[in-house]
């Protein structure tokens, strides 16, 4: 399976400096290229590295592997749309390749920057399990609030995969951030009370506006970060391991599905899009495929509409946020339960190789 980490950088002061600027001259390059691209129509990489490989190295002193990429980057822009003229932000994303950024020990990589090659300390956190030598492609170079971070693509090692008895379903949502069919609740209650209390916080701080008000905002959001992070992990930690247990596969809904569900009003959906079920969903399908377990992505119409005692599909049988009494056949149910019901038995369609979709 590829799985797509985001891993950190822990450059000192010197090779920080030295990366962005190798990442703002890369940029400017991009910019250039754009220009010839769009005033000559040459939109192919190979054609556009013909016109501008040599300019492009001695304008802007790249490597040749550097100014590969910078047209590739290009080039990858216009693919999709080629109607006007591309500009690069100045910390735009650097795509890297193997013959540029190699992974070293455990924990340090070798970059070229303009100054030459780096060797840049990296933490994995929940990814240090993973072997980088099944690094697979490229590998972006961000910058983000000040923090340099590589995007890699790894293909992860499965295990032997299980032969599933059956599918857990996990329904997601902000109330309780994860349900699943057998019933067990992860609930967000605690997590709404810490988020209530870190942005009453911040609101405060952010009147404030100093520059110790401003340290401190940073410091919180830090720890707001990892408190998600450690909630997804557990929750993902715990249904695996149910998973496991149980020799049950795992059924959630197609990631997209979550934000764009027609059921949660803007309101609901704005506190949703601040929790990261993308995160969630990444940390299922990373700990899931380490033990071996299919994760399905099912779609997500009318999950929460469904029965899951007679599949009568009615926006009346959802009572309220958390009722679900369905006006066919009177099944009452928690309706996250319900609709977790229903996520798995998608799951189970997808396990069996249904050709109806169910
Ligand atoms: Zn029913």
């Amino acid at each position: 399976m590829l799985l797509t980490i985001k891993v950190k950088l822990y450059p000192n002061e010197q090779q920080e400096k030295a990366l962005l600027e190798t990442m703002e001259r890369f940029n400017e390059a991009c910019n250039y290229i754009s220009k010839i691209a769009w005033s000559t129509h040459t939109f192919g990489k190979v054609g556009i590295q013909k016109i501008v490989y040599y300019d492009v190295r001695e304008k802007y002193n790249l490597s040749a592997q550097m100014v590969v990429r910078a047209v590739g980057k290009v080039a990858e822009s216009y693919r999709t749309d080629k109607t006007c003229q591309h500009e690069f932000n100045k910390h735009g994303a650097i795509v890297y390749d193997q013959r540029i950024l190699t992974f070293k020990a455990s924990d340090e990589i070798s970059i070229l920057t303009l100054e030459g090659r780096e060797r840049i300390t990296i933490k994995y956190g929940e990814y240090r399990q993973l072997n980088m030598e099944r690094v697979k492609g490229q590998v972006d170079l961000i910058y983000h609030n000040n923090t340099f971070y590589l995007m890699v693509v790894v293909d992860v090692l499965d295990a032997d995969p299980i032969d599933p008895d059956g599918v857990i379903g996990i329904d997601m949502g902000i109330v309780n951030i994860a349900t699943t069919s057998d019933g067990e609740v992860f609930s967000g209650n605690k997590c709404t009370e810490v988020r209530q209390r870190y942005s009453n916080l911040k609101a405060k701080l952010q009147s404030v506006g100093t520059r110790s008000a401003k340290k401190h905002l940073k410091k919180i959001s830090g720890k707001e970060r990892r408190f998600k992070k450690d909630t997804n992990h557990r929750i993902a930690k715990a249904i695996v391991q149910t998973a496991k247990d149980t020799n049950r596969a795992i059924a959630i809904e197609n990631l997209k599905g979550i934000r764009t569900n027609s059921t949660v009003n803007k309101a609901v959906r704005t506190v949703i899009g601040k929790w990261a079920f993308d995160e969630l969903g990444n940390f299922l399908k990373y700990k899931a495929t380490l033990a071996g377990i299919p994760v399905f992505e099912i779609d997500p119409k009318n999950t929460s509409r469904e029965c899951s005692a007679c599949g009568h599909i009615d926006k009346k049988n959802r009572k309220t946020q958390s009722e679900f009494l369905c006006i066919n056949c009177g099944h009452e149910e928690n309706a996250d339960i319900n609709a977790s019901k229903n996520i798995s038995f998608r799951g189970i369609c997808q396990l069996s190789h249904c050709p109806l979709s169910c």
